[in-house]
C-alpha cells in the first residue's frame, strides 16, 4: 500500500512537472496563479464551444455537438493559443422535448447563463469572447445574443465563428461525402464523432430508424412555423447515409479547426471591434449630437 502511495505521489508530481511546462488551453485546467498568464498569451480570447443535450439519431450520443465543437476548439487552440471554456450544453432545444434524454432549458435561464458566463470571463479579463455552436437549434438565438451586444456599453466583444469555404480541404470533403441528405446526426457528424472517438458510435442501431424527411407541411404556404422540424424529421434524425468515414470526420474537424485559429489569430491583435463599438455607443448616447 505504502509504496502504491508513494508511486502515485511520485506520478502526481511528474505530471504537475509536465503541466507547468505547457499552459493547458483548457480553461479548468488551468491554475488559478497561471491564470493570468493564461489571459496574455491568449490575447484575452476565451472560445465557448456551445453543445447541447439532445438525441442524435438512433447511434450518437447525446452530448455529440458538445464532444465536436470543443473537438474543434482544442484543435484550434493547439494551432494558435485560446482559452477553452469548459463544456457548456444550455442552449435552444424544445424542438426534441418529445426525446429521450434531452434537457430543454427556460428562455430566460440559457440567455442569462450566457450573458453572466460572457460577464464573468470579461471581469477576469477574458474581454474576446468567441462563441462556436456545435447546435444547429442555436443559430438564431447566437445572432439576436450577439445582435444585442448593443443594447448597452459593454468593455467586451462578443462574436460567433463562421465557418467559410475551405480551398484546402473543400475539395476532399466533397468526393468523401456520399448523403444526399445529411443533416442532424447525419454522415458528417457520425464521421466526427467516430474520428473523436469510435466507440462513440452505436454502429448496430446506425439503420434502426428512418433520417428521411416526412414533410408533413408540405402544403403550408409562405410562412415558418416552430413545429416545422417536428414536421419532417420527428425522429430527431436527418440523413439517409450515415455510414461513418473517419478521413472525412478529421477532415471536417480539421477544416473548422483551421479557420477558428484563423479567427483567434486575427482578433489577438486587432481591436476594430472594440473602437466600433465604443464610436457606436457614444453616438448611441447622444444620437441628435446637441
Ligand atoms: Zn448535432
Amino acid at each position: 500500500m505504502k509504496k502504491t502511495l508513494l508511486l502515485s505521489v511520485a506520478l502526481c508530481l511528474t505530471m504537475a512537472g509536465i503541466a507547468q511546462k505547457t499552459l493547458p488551453y483548457k480553461y479548468e485546467d488551468i491554475t488559478s496563479p497561471k491564470f493570468a498568464e493564461a489571459v496574455k498569451q491568449s490575447g484575452g480570447i476565451c472560445v465557448i464551444p456551445l453543445g447541447i443535450m439532445e438525441k442524435h439519431g438512433p447511434h450518437l450520443p447525446l452530448g455529440t455537438d458538445m464532444y465536436e465543437s470543443r473537438q474543434i476548439a482544442f484543435r484550434a487552440a493547439e494551432k494558435e493559443y485560446a482559452v477553452v471554456f469548459p463544456p457548456y450544453y444550455a442552449g435552444q432545444i424544445y424542438e426534441a422535448r418529445h426525446q429521450p434524454g434531452t434537457i430543454a432549458y427556460s428562455n430566460d435561464l440559457v440567455w442569462r447563463l450566457l450573458e453572466e458566463t460572457c460577464n464573468e470571463l470579461s471581469r477576469n479579463g477574458l474581454k474576446k469572447i468567441i462563441l462556436l455552436n456545435g447546435h444547429g437549434g442555436n443559430t438564431s438565438f447566437l445572432q439576436y445574443f450577439c445582435q444585442s451586444q448593443l443594447a448597452s456599453r459593454k468593455d467586451y466583444i462578443v462574436v460567433l465563428f463562421r465557418e467559410g469555404n475551405d480551398p484546402v480541404n473543400g475539395k476532399e470533403i466533397a468526393s468523401l461525402k456520399k448523403a444526399k441528405l445529411d443533416g442532424h446526426a447525419g454522415e458528417e457528424e457520425t464521421s466526427m464523432m467516430y474520428s473523436i472517438n469510435p466507440s462513440f458510435v452505436d454502429m448496430e442501431a446506425l439503420r434502426n430508424e428512418s433520417g428521411l424527411d416526412q414533410d408533413r407541411l408540405a402544403g403550408l404556404p409562405f410562412a415558418y412555423a416552430g413545429i416545422w422540424w417536428y414536421a419532417k424529421y420527428p425522429n430527431h434524425f436527418a440523413s439517409d447515409i450515415n455510414t461513418p468515414d473517419k478521413r472525412l470526420g478529421e477532415l471536417l474537424i480539421e477544416s473548422s479547426a483551421g479557420q477558428l485559429a484563423q479567427l483567434v489569430k486575427y482578433l489577438k491583435t486587432d481591436n476594430t471591434i472594440q473602437q466600433l463599438q465604443e464610436e457606436f455607443q457614444r453616438r448611441a448616447d447622444n444620437p441628435i449630437g446637441k
